[in-house]
């Protein structure tokens, strides 16, 4: 087995000899540490393991390098190694006590950690610690151990639950590495023409002619399987028996939030979801705005995290299929599924989140997946090294998408139809795109139509102004131009705005006083629907803000207001 890299680089000897011991101590036995004394030598033999097939898992570089800027060196050695997590070593300043994560002289100092806080808000950077104490420096091995997990769930795994054999760029084939890549399930990529991919078919009796093939790490083989039988591998695809208190429709953070919370607060809950834990935020690379985690973290570690700790309270998931009807019933609720199965609540928190806006332009669907994509994907950016990817949208998750797409492609061009980013995007991204080399922008401009014979091939701009079109090679266009709430399988009881979004409590209220679908004396609780029992949080919900913080926050609210319904007004209403 090859043993990752785990990379050192700083031109003091003194510091460089002890940082080198503090990781060899730590991690000698399980990553190959070499440590450079040159930023240039540190590049040359990054290229020298690319060559040799070698992964990185992290490169380190010291702060206080005076041969090259050390946040200048890890912005070149991504281009090299882009999956590798950069991390800059700033000094401790002193025997400030290990525990201590904010390096003092930084705080001290606002000139000299400046450098340091715009290597990360650039992207230069995933992650800035200070230099670890000798011994036992607890917060800074947790910190690295943190970033070789995050650096793992993106890497082939030493040990796949899932080899899937199939065609590079096939549909059906990037939609399950996407599913298994956000549900956290370690899994391993073959093509078909490969020699891997040759030999895995034959193990599994399959002649090719029908893809993609799964070897599942049972040994069971599955052919191009639908989604819920994925689930039914691994045990997530079976609904309770009798009423539970409270069944949640959708795990992104707002239906992850209120099952911890409800199954904390000794609620029997369901969660139900139709696609993969994390919901849109599990398909974001880093969020860096969510509370507590000042160097960010992955959308698909913070699900992952987040699903393992309802499951601890007693949260039972479900990734039966989506539900596709509700409906009141003497006990409370049925909701029923895709595959017809059915499940009983006393009450309902709809947390379904939005899905993104469809793009209107020819060859543009029989191209989808096949190098047209909606919404940022986990596993496939990598796919896409030296190659020119096109993002359309001007949004936060457009931009996040572009910088994202960077690392590896060879250009990354942003499409949008208005005159400028700043209407719809915020500042720090706009200046990580303007720093960004391999990113431009094209303004006032839509895309008129796609071509390719099987894959994408061409794009047609066309620019609203002149009038003017130009067709361009691309081999991904990544669509990212808003969202549309997944509401239309509720009954009509329950109130929508205009665009579909769930309307609760408050806004119910029609003039002052509850709208005329409202039926009960009592007033709605500030998250429930116009359906007394079904409440709504997250995206999904009329005026919400959409951030994963304000979902996460939803949820938690919802999953009060439950237990209160359920307690004071489920018998009466
Ligand atoms: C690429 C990207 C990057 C982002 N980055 C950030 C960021 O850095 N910071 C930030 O604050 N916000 C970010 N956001 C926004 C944030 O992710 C969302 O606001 C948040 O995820 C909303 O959470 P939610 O639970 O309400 O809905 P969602 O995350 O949309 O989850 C809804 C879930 O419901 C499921 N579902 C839908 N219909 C059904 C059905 N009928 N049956 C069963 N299940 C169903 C879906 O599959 C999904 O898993 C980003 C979004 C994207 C797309």
């Amino acid at each position: 087995m090859t043993i990752p890299v785990l990379m050192v680089v700083d031109d003091n000897p003194g510091t460089l000899k002890a940082l080198d011991d503090v990781l060899r101590h730590r991690y000698g036995h399980d990553y190959l540490i070499i440590s450079e004394a040159s930023p240039g030598t540190a590049l040359g033999r990054l290229r020298e393991l690319r060559a040799a097939d070698r992964p990185v898992a992290v490169m380190m570089a010291a702060a206080a390098m005076t041969a090259a800027s050390a946040a200048e060196f890890l912005a070149q050695a991504r281009g090299i190694q882009p999956g590798a997590k950069r991390v800059l070593v700033v000094p401790r300043g002193g025997p400030a006590a290990p525990s201590l994560r904010v390096p003092v002289p930084l705080v001290r100092d606002r000139q000299a950690a400046t450098p340091v806080l715009r290597a990360m808000a650039l992207g230069m950077i995933d992650a800035y610690l200070p230099a670890p104490a000798a011994e036992r420096d607890e917060g800074f091995h947790r910190a690295v151990s943190e970033l070789l997990e995050e650096w793992a769930l993106g890497a082939a795994p030493a040990l796949p639950a899932v080899r899937i054999v199939g065609q590079e760029r096939s549909a059906r084939a990037h939609e399950l590495r996407d599913t298994l890549a956000r549900n956290s399930i370690p899994y391993v990529f073959h093509t078909a023409g490969s020699d891997a991919g040759q030999s895995w078919l034959q193990q599994a009796g399959q002649d090719g002619s029908a893809l993609p093939v799964l070897v599942m790490y049972t040994g069971e083989v599955l052919v191009d399987p639908p989604n819920e039988r994925l689930a039914a591998v691994f045990g997530l695809a079976s609904l309770p028996a009798g009423t539970v208190d409270v069944a949640i429709v959708g795990a992104g953070p707002a239906g992850l939030s209120a099952a911890v919370y409800a199954a904390s607060e000794g609620l029997s809950t369901l969660l139900l979801e139709r696609e993969a834990i994390g919901g849109q935020a599990g398909s974001s690379s880093l969020i860096r705005n969510y509370l507590g985690f000042p160097r960010g973290i992955s959308g698909t570690g913070l699900a992952s995290r987040a699903f393992e700790q309802a499951w601890s309270f007693g949260a039972i998931p479900s990734m039966a299929g989506p539900v596709t009807a509700l409906q009141p019933a003497a006990d409370g609720f049925t909701l029923r599924l895709a595959d017809g199965g059915e499940s009983h609540a006393r009450s309902v928190l709809i947390t379904t989140g939005v899905s993104y806006r469809r793009l209107d332009a020819p060859g543009l669907d029989s191209l989808l997946g096949a190098g047209v994509f909606y919404g940022a994907t986990s596993s496939g950016t990598g796919a896409f090294a030296g190659e020119h990817v096109f993002i359309a949208g001007g949004a936060n998750s457009a931009g996040q998408a572009a910088v994202n797409m960077a690392r590896y492609a060879r250009q990354v061009t942003i499409v949008i139809r208005g005159d400028s980013l700043a209407v719809r995007m915020s500042q720090y991204l706009i200046g990580e795109i303007s720093a960004t080399a391999n990113i431009d922008v094209r303004t006032g401009t839509h895309i008129a139509a796609a071509e390719g014979t099987g894959k994408l091939e061409t794009l047609t701009l066309t620019n609203a102004k002149t009038g003017s079109s130009q067709t361009v090679p691309a081999s991904a266009l990544v669509v990212l131009i808003g969202a549309v709430p997944y509401t239309d399988w509720l009954p009509a009881q329950i109130g929508r705005d205009e665009h579909g979004f769930v309307v609760t409590g408050s806004d119910l209220a029609d003039g002052g006083s509850p709208a005329a679908s409202w039926t009960l004396p009592r007033p709605p609780l500030p998250l429930e629907t116009s359906l007394p029992g079904v409440f709504a949080a997250g995206d999904v919900r009329h005026g919400s803000v959409k951030r994963v913080a304000s979902a996460v926050g939803e949820g938690s609210i919802a999953a009060t207001q439950v237990t209160q319904y359920l307690q004071k007004h489920a018998q009466i209403s």
